[in-house]
């Protein structure tokens, strides 16, 4: 994770990790909490918010187009961790959906403490709680739908940089990569040349739809996952 200084609201700094970084910190979590399984199958994402990130987590009535919160002190600490209870709406994909939304709100429980930890002797400081919509002066994320859609492999850091973090960990929590590989194994073809291994474009939508009713996650959601790992159109070979 690299930290540095800007004179941007609404925290006057600006973290940035790199893709695998943050798999690797879902992933390290996830064990931490005993929570990553030996074998591919739905990660419990909401388990492991109340077990190891935040006992004080649950649906809430929140306000119109807010799907999530995350709340912290001003230690840093995780204060309350909360899902709309409008997202249960009895659809076929309202489970994708809450699924996505816990863990995007436990992206920002693993990667944000640091940002709202309010330490007088920095100046940043004064920055804090300008200019953003979704940080409250009460050291809350309101996650509304749009920053859901903060996903695009370039566009993290002119913007809302924090939701498309927290987006990633949807990916990171809820489809680790180590799973998600021996779900894809039959797929795999490796390079009689270089060795690489690759995602035939032909089986990419069975792939996407098994990935989605394995880990219990939306197709769009496997779809996002695994052009990171096998991008479209470049040969489809694994990238990291
Ligand atoms: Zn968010």
């Amino acid at each position: 994770m690299q930290q540095r200084v800007t004179n941007r609201p609404p925290f006057g700094i600006e973290l940035r990790f790199e893709r695998a970084e943050v798999d690797q910190i879902c992933v390290d979590e996830l064990e931490k909490s005993k929570a990553l399984p030996a074998t591919p199958q739905p990660i419990n994402i909401e388990g492991f918010i109340g077990k190891h990130l935040c006992k004080n987590y649950g649906y809430e009535d929140l306000p119109d187009g807010v799907l999530g919160v995350t709340a912290f002190e001003v230690s840093g600490a995780i204060k309350f961790v909360g899902v709309s209870s409008t997202l249960d709406d009895g659809s076929p994909s309202a489970d994708h959906r809450i699924r996505s939304t816990w863990a995007h709100e436990a992206g920002h429980c693993i990667l944000h403490p640091i940002l709202f930890i309010r330490d007088p002797s920095n100046r940043a400081q004064a920055l804090w709680g300008k200019g953003s919509d979704n940080i409250t002066s009460e050291g809350r994320f309101l996650c509304r739908d749009q920053d859901f859609r903060v996903q695009g492999a370039h566009c993290g850091y002119d913007g809302r940089w924090w939701e498309w973090q927290a987006n990633r960990c949807i990916g990171g929590f809820l489809l680790p990569k180590i799973l998600v590989m021996k779900v894809l194994g039959p797929f795999i073809q490796t390079s009689p040349i270089t060795g690489t291994l690759g995602l035939p474009e032909a089986a990419r939508s069975e792939a996407e739809s098994l990935v989605s009713e394995v880990f219990n996650v939306s197709k769009a959601v496997a779809r996002i996952r695994l052009a990171e790992f096998f991008p479209p159109g470049s040969a489809a070979q694994l990238t990291f």
